[in-house]
């Protein structure tokens, strides 16, 4: 295996437990590296750091796999993985659907798979994970006996790693709209042609917590997706549902999905732009008791970041203009580079400007299939909050 030897002065942060070794990071390498073979990883004082897999053409040079010597990187290893990232998201609970790998957080840089009850949908996000997908499809066959396999590597972040944006059966054709449940509700999930691999199961624990601030509430949903928060608000008692999408296919999906659970009498879903629609309700006095907030990523790079305190604080103001003096604003950010205590910051102004007090009542990030490692900060970027507004 080719030998890379890292500079002195990173060497501490890799030592430390971080994966992504930068192209500036490295002192010298045995052989000039080609894009996707795996390599080793040695200090400045050459001790063994890890192995990992390489892309020159990446400004992330190696993403290590592991930090074990006597590991090797062949079929059984991602095999073994696979069980690993099984075994864990089974001790949590989840039996049907969950986020299966996590990329980072489970030791399997830029591979994300979501299981769908017995079809998964893989995205391979750097050229060193890209060869591995026989591998790992061949593991999954093995471990789950799946109904259908779906790539959606259609990723603008491909390209950075040489790679095409490409998406496609993994397996035998199947008919990609596929139904799950979740907490005793069904939804239709498109997986072909739905945003990222289909649905958003960063949120599904989330979902839950909204339980009992909707009881006997009307409600207003704003980017609403396939209608999940709106149709758990309906199924947990609430007097009526409002959901808004800018995409008229997801509105369509979410009345689909309404109806699916026999809820199409409480929630209705109607195609708007959320920033206009809510601008407009504030400014004519209406109200609900629950407004419910999940916007897409406003940015992800930090030259645009103000773009995105703006749009959160925009957003969320307009939004706590439309709760009842006692009602609830439940927000979501899933803006990475907006910290925590960042998006607590961008409320606490909103407050200000709506002239309205708050209290928090929780404050949580995504599902625990979707684990934290502490010092790799993209791991964490689900921010869910619900607060009272007096
Ligand atoms: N809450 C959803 C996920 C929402 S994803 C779930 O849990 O499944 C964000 C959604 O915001 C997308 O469906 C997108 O179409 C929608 N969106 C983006 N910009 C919007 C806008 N200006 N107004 C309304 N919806 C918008």
């Amino acid at each position: 295996m080719i030998k890379v030897t890292l500079k002195r002065k990173i060497t501490p942060r890799v030592a430390n437990g971080h994966p992504w070794i930068f192209a500036n990071e490295v002192e010298k390498t045995a052989e000039e590296l080609k894009g996707g073979e795996v390599v080793s990883v040695f200090t400045h004082d050459d001790k063994f750091i890890g192995h990992g897999y390489a892309n020159p053409r990446s400004q992330i040079l190696v993403r290590l796999l592991t930090r074990d010597r006597k590991t090797e990187i062949n079929e059984d290893f991602f095999y073994q993985k696979l069980q690993e990232c099984w075994t864990y998201r089974q001790k949590l609970g989840y039996t049907e659907n969950c986020r299966l790998v996590f990329g980072e957080a489970d030791g399997l840089p830029q591979l994300i798979i979501d299981k769908f009850n017995d079809y998964f949908v893989i995205q391979t996000l750097a050229l060193g994970m890209d060869v591995w997908k026989p591998a790992i499809v061949k593991a999954l066959e093995r471990i789950f006996s799946p109904r259908g396999i779906y790539e959606r590597n259609d990723v603008p972040v491909r390209e950075l790693e040489g790679l095409p944006q490409q998406k496609g059966f993994l397996s035998a054709p199947f008919d990609t709209r596929i139904l799950i449940n979740e907490n005793g509700l069904k939804f239709h999930v498109d997986i072909e042609n739905g945003q990222k691999t289909g649905y958003f199961l960063d949120q599904q624990d989330n979902r839950r917590c909204i339980q009992h601030i909707v009881k006997n509430a009307e409600v207003l949903g704003a980017f609403t997706y396939t209608g999940t928060f709106e149709i758990h608000a309906a199924h947990y008692g609430a007097k009526s549902v409002l959901g808004l999408d800018i995409s008229a296919n997801a509105v369509e999906q979410a009345n689909s999905n309404a109806k699916l659970n026999g809820l199409d009498h409480v929630v209705r879903f109607d195609t708007a732009n959320a920033f206009d629609v809510l601008k407009i309700w504030s400014r004519e006095g209406k109200q609900f008791d629950v407004v419910m907030l999940d916007p897409p990523a406003f940015t992800k790079s930090r030259e645009t970041i103000q773009k995105a305190i703006t749009g959160y604080k925009e957003i969320n103001l307009r939004g706590m203009k439309l709760v009842r003096p006692g009602g609830f604003l439940v927000t979501s950010s899933c803006t990475s580079l907006v910290k925590p205590d960042l998006f607590q910051n961008i409320i606490q102004m909103a407050a200000k400007d709506a002239r309205r007090q708050i209290r928090q009542v929780s404050f949580q990030t995504q599902s625990g299939d979707h684990p934290v490692i502490w010092g790799l900060e993209n791991t964490e970027y689900l921010k869910f909050l619900i607060i009272q507004v007096l």
